[in-house]
C-alpha cells in the first residue's frame, strides 16, 4: 500500500526543493545602497565538521550494558529509557517520546517508548538519524543454549552509542541544517517466518508522526556499527530507495579515509527499521549496517549470540561511522 503511495508524494516533494531554496536564498542576500543583491551574503559558511570522539561513544555503549539486556518490559529496559531521555537533556536537547502498548507475533504485550530529539528543531532543511536501542530477547543464533539473553553491545548499543556521541558534538557547534535524532524501541523482538514482526517501533512511529508533513530531505539507520573490522556493504533496500544517499555517504567515507569499513559492494536487502521509514513514511533512508560475507546471515558471527558484548566493540569502527556521518551532517 505504502509503496505504490511512494511516486506521488516524491513528486510533490520535488516541487516544494526548489522553492524552499529561493526563500532560503532570497532571505539571506539583502540589496546594498544600489539596489543589487549582495552575493557575496548569499553564500552561507561552510562550518567545519566536529571531531568523533570513539572514547565518548564507547563509553555510552558500555553504559547501556551495564543496565542489563534491553528486553521490552524489564527494569534495564525501563532504566535505559530514562538514561537515553536523561543523556540528551544534558546537551540542551528537548526531547519528545511516544510511549504505549505494542503485540508480538506471540501475543506479548510490550511497552515501548520511541525517543526523539532535535538539533535545529526550527530549521527548515533537516535530515534524520536514527538507530534502534532496545535488544532481542534470546540469543536464538547460540550454537548450543538459544535462551539466554546477551548483552547487545553491537546490536542496539552501538548505534545509540554513535548517535549520541554525536548529539553532544552537533549541541555544542550546531551543523546549518537540522538534524532529528530517533531512537527506535521494539526492533528485535520478531520472528524470522512472521512478516513485519519486526521493528514495531519504527513502524509506530512510521504510522503515528508526531508533525504533519514531516519531510526530511533523508535518513540514515545505524545498525550493527561497532564491532572489529566490520564491513558495511550498499544495502539492497537502501539502493532501492535511497541510492543517491548510499553514494553520498559511501563517497564521503572514503574520502574521509574510511575505505576499509564501507565497501562499494552491493548486498542483500535487509528489513530493519529503514524498511518502514521508507515505505509507511516515505522518508529516503538507508541503513549501515554490518555485513560479513563469511557468515551464512550475512551478519557479524556474534549476531543474535552472547558473543555480543563489549569485547568485539572496537572504537576505530565506531570513529569510521560517527566521523562519516559528522562529515554528511555539515556538508549540507
Ligand atoms: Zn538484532
Amino acid at each position: 500500500m505504502s509503496k505504490m503511495a511512494l511516486p506521488g508524494i516524491m513528486k510533490s516533494r520535488s516541487l516544494i526543493g526548489p522553492f524552499v531554496l529561493i526563500l532560503s536564498l532570497c532571505s539571506c542576500s539583502s540589496p546594498d545602497q544600489s539596489g543589487q543583491f549582495n552575493r557575496k551574503e548569499a553564500i552561507v559558511k561552510k562550518i567545519p565538521a566536529p571531531n568523533f570522539n570513539a572514547d565518548s561513544a564507547y563509553q555510552y555503549i558500555k553504559d547501556q550494558v551495564n543496565f542489563g539486556p534491553r528486553i521490552p518490559n524489564t527494569a534495564a529496559h525501563d532504566s535505559c529509557a530514562i538514561y537515553l531521555i536523561k543523556k540528551l537533556n544534558s546537551y540542551n536537547l528537548e526531547v519528545k517520546t511516544q510511549k504505549g502498548e505494542l503485540e508480538a507475533y506471540n501475543g506479548t504485550k510490550l511497552n515501548f517508548t520511541n525517543i526523539i530529539t532535535s538539533v535545529n528543531p526550527e530549521a527548515k532543511n533537516k535530515i534524520m538519524l536514527c538507530a534502534h536501542w532496545d535488544t532481542r530477547p534470546y540469543a536464538d543464533q547460540e550454537p548450543l543454549i538459544k535462551t539466554n539473553s546477551f548483552d547487545g553491545a553491537s546490536d542496539g548499543g552501538s548505534g545509540v552509542g554513535v548517535l549520541l556521541e554525536m548529539a553532544r558534538l552537533m549541541s555544542k557547534n550546531k551543523p546549518r541544517i537540522g538534524v532529528d535524532l530517533i531512537f527506535f524501541d521494539i526492533e528485535d523482538y520478531g520472528h524470522a517466518n512472521v512478516p513485519d514482526s519486526y521493528c514495531l517501533g519504527s513502524q509506530y512511529w512510521a504510522k503515528s508522526p508526531m508533525q504533519k508533513n514531516y519531510y526530511p530531505k533523508y535518513g540514515v539507520l545505524i545498525d550493527m556499527v561497532g564491532a572489529k573490522n566490520a564491513t558495511f556493504g550498499m544495502e539492497g533496500y537502501s539502493m532501492q530507495f535511497a541510492p543517491h544517499v548510499v553514494n553520498k555517504v559511501w563517497k564521503i567515507a572514503a574520502k574521509a579515509g574510511f575505505s576499509d569499513h564501507f565497501i562499494f559492494k552491493r548486498t542483500n536487502a535487509t528489513i530493519d527499521d529503514h524498511y518502514y521509514v521508507n515505505t509507511i513514511a516515505n522518508v529516503p533512508c538507508i541503513d549501515i549496517i554490518q555485513y560479513d560475507p563469511t557468515t551464512k546471515s550475512g551478519f557479524g558471527s556474534y549476531w543474535h549470540t552472547t558473543k555480543d558484548n563489549m569485547d568485539i566493540i572496537d572504537k576505530s569502527t565506531l570513529k569510521a561511522v560517527g566521523q562519516t556521518l559528522l562529515e554528511l551532517v555539515y556538508a549540507e
